[in-house]
Parts: structure tokens; sequence; C-alpha cells
């Protein structure tokens, strides 16, 4: 018998127990069938003796980091005996997330509803479509998490929140999260413990998961966290104000929030730096020049802080490494960040940013 079958019957016996072993079986199985993402090493020669790795979690079978994301949540659910034979499943999310949720959902054959902003791009919607999943589309981007918590208590079903539990469901101190995967394909490289970390945050949850690491493992590395233009997460780490909020949603798909979010652990990050969102979509483009294939919005934003941190080692005379996240592909933004008439509407002017990113790749002039 399949393991769907053996599903299906113990759905028909209405055995959780045997339900729960049966789904975490093909859970399981599924991560047996994937592969690890890879760690890219960038080709510049100008950097002489500062190494720059990216991490390209845009490879998951669902395109984005939030495949790690969604596994965890899952089994976290369903050892919590939270996800059930029968359980609806909720999420509020700015897409990427709800994407890889779809994909476990239909794995274990649960209904899935994501709850999003309207200006949630429209290819991250008919991914979530194409997955059997149902959007719940929200004029006011700051009202999905009421929303989804209604809609769950309306269909008796679980909002999974990836908000408030993103930072716990993963395991931190190794499993093969994202975390000892970086340093294990760092092991045997020239400088095989990062100088920097850079990272930005959505739900933080990946933040988390890599400075506890890095305490954990007693290394020396310090991680940077990159935030857009409209977040309240800056203000939270250089106030230490947890309440902070930002009126306006974020214009840099799954990351900056309108508000602190559980996950958000600042006491672990050494440095934030707030990227312009006009600079985080020309290092987008640049960085897709340098790859030869389109990255997201996010990694533009990572990338960014990347090149100022190793525009400050080179101009120290430091040698050394900094890694950083390719968090999603650009397929899903054909219409937005890549469509040269949205960039002009929302008033953004990329060119002086490209050109400054470009001459300290090219020549290593310093950028600011
Ligand atoms: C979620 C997300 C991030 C941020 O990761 P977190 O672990 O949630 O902080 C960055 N980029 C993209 C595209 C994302 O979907």
């Amino acid at each position: 018998m399949t393991h769907l079958q053996l599903l299906d019957e113990a759905v028909a016996r209405h055995n959780d127990a045997e339900w729960s072993r049966q789904a975490l079986e093909l859970i399981r199985n599924d991560q047996r069938r994937s592969a690890d993402t890879h760690l890219l090493r960038l080709d510049l020669p100008v950097l002489d003796g500062i190494d720059v790795y990216l991490k390209d979690e845009s490879t998951h079978p669902t395109g984005s980091l939030k495949h790690r994301l969604a596994r965890s949540l899952f089994l976290y659910g369903i050892c919590n005996g939270r996800i059930r034979h029968d359980t609806p499943i909720v999420e509020a999310s700015s897409g990427s997330t709800a994407i890889s949720e779809a994909y476990f959902a239909r794995l274990l054959g649960l209904p899935f509803h994501a709850v999003m902003s309207a200006s949630t791009s429209a290819e991250k919607i008919a991914e979530i479509e194409r997955r059997h999943g149902t959007c719940h589309l929200i004029a006011d981007g700051s009202g999905i998490y009421a929303a989804a918590e209604k809609l769950a208590a309306d269909l008796k079903g679980v909002y999974v929140d990836q908000f408030t539990y993103a930072e716990r469901a993963t395991d931190w101190r190794g499993n093969n999260n994202i975390a000892e995967s970086i340093f294990e394909q760092m092991s045997r490289e020239p400088h095989p413990v990062p100088t920097w970390i850079v990272m930005s945050a959505g739900t933080g949850g990946t933040t988390a998961t890599l400075g506890r690491y890095i305490r954990y493992m007693r290394h020396a590395t310090r991680l940077c966290v990159a935030d857009p233009e409209y977040s309240a997460f800056f203000e939270a780490f250089s106030k230490g104000n947890l309440q902070a909020t930002c009126d306006r949603g974020s214009r840099i798909e799954g990351i900056g929030r309108p508000r602190v979010e559980p996950s958000f652990m600042p006491n672990m990050i050494d440095r934030m730096m707030r990227v312009p969102d006009a600079q985080s979509l020309a290092g987008m483009r640049v960085l897709s020049r340098l790859l030869g294939r389109k990255v997201g919005g996010s990694t533009g934003t990572n990338f960014v802080a990347l090149c100022i941190l190793t525009s400050r080692m080179k101009a120290e005379g430091r040698k050394g490494s900094l890694v950083s996240l390719i968090c999603d592909g650009g397929e899903r933004y054909g219409h937005t960040y890549y469509n040269d008439d949205w960039i002009a509407a929302q008033g953004l002017d990329l060119a002086p940013h490209e050109r400054a990113l470009e001459a300290f790749l090219q020549d290593g002039e310093a950028i600011i």
C-alpha cells in the first residue's frame, strides 16, 4: 500500500495517531527526495582576498527559502497535535510561505487557505492556486493577521501563524538547518568562518536560526540584517522599540513588516542597515546580470548590504568571507520589479544605484 493510501485508511478510521505517523513519514520521504541548496561563490577578482558567497534558496521545489519554514511549521503542527487528518490550514502571508505551505498541504491532502494583501504579485497567487490553495485578498495588508485568525475559527482550522512560530519551529542547533548547512559548505574554503552573514527579515525566523547557531557554535561571525524602506524592524533594533509600527506596506515582498513580528529577535543581531527600495531593486538587477538569471527583490536588499560591508572591509585592507542568501528567483516579479513602467510608477530611479554597484564590482570603487 502507498503512504497516501495508508493516510486515507487512517482517516477512514479517524485514527489521528496513525494519521500523524503517516503524515510525518510522507514529509520525511519528500525531504529525502530533495537535495541541499547550492552555496555559490561569486566571481569578483577585484575584491582580491575577500570571498563572497550566496546560498541559493531559489532551488527548493517551491522556489524560495520558505520551503524550509513550511516543512518545519507542518512538522511542528503535526507533532503538537494541532494539525490532524481533517484540519483546514490557514496562513497570513506575503505569498512565498503560502506557496510552500500549499505544497505541503497538498502532499498531506489537507485544504489550504492563504490570506494575503491585495498587492501580492499575480505570479504568486497563480502558484498558490496551481497547488490547489484558495487565496483570500485583503485591501489593507496589516489586516491579514486578524482575517486569517477569523477564517481559521470559521473553518475550524489551524492558523499556522508563521510570524509567531517561525523562530521556534526550526531546529536551530542542527538538523541540517540553513545555518549548519552554510558552515558545513564553507568548511574547506579559504576563509571558512565568514566575517559577516547578511540576511533580511520577513518573519525574522531565518535571522533567528542564523544568530542562534553562530552563538551556539561560538563562531566569530557577525550577523547583519538589511531592512527595506517601509518596515518596523529597523526601529525595533536601533531604538529597542518592540512596539514600533510602519503605516505603509513594504514594497519588497517577503521582507519588511508593518509591526515587529514575534519571531524577530533583535538581541542576536550585530548590525542593521536600512536599504532604500531603489537601491534594493538596483542590487537585484545588478546581481541578476552577474549571475545570468533573475533573482527576487529581497535578494537585492541582501546584496546591497553585502556589497557595503565588503566595500568597508576592502577599504580597511581586511581579508575574509561574507555569506548571504538568494531568497527567491525573479520569475515571480515579472509584472513589478522587472517591469520598467512599474518602477517608474513607483517614482523610483534605479540608474545611479546600478552605476555605483557596478563600479564597485568591476573596479573596486568604494560604495557608501
Ligand atoms: C520570507 C522571506 C524572506 C525573509 O525570511 P524570514 O526567515 O521570514 O525572515 C526574504 N525573502 C523572501 C522572498 C521571503 O519570502
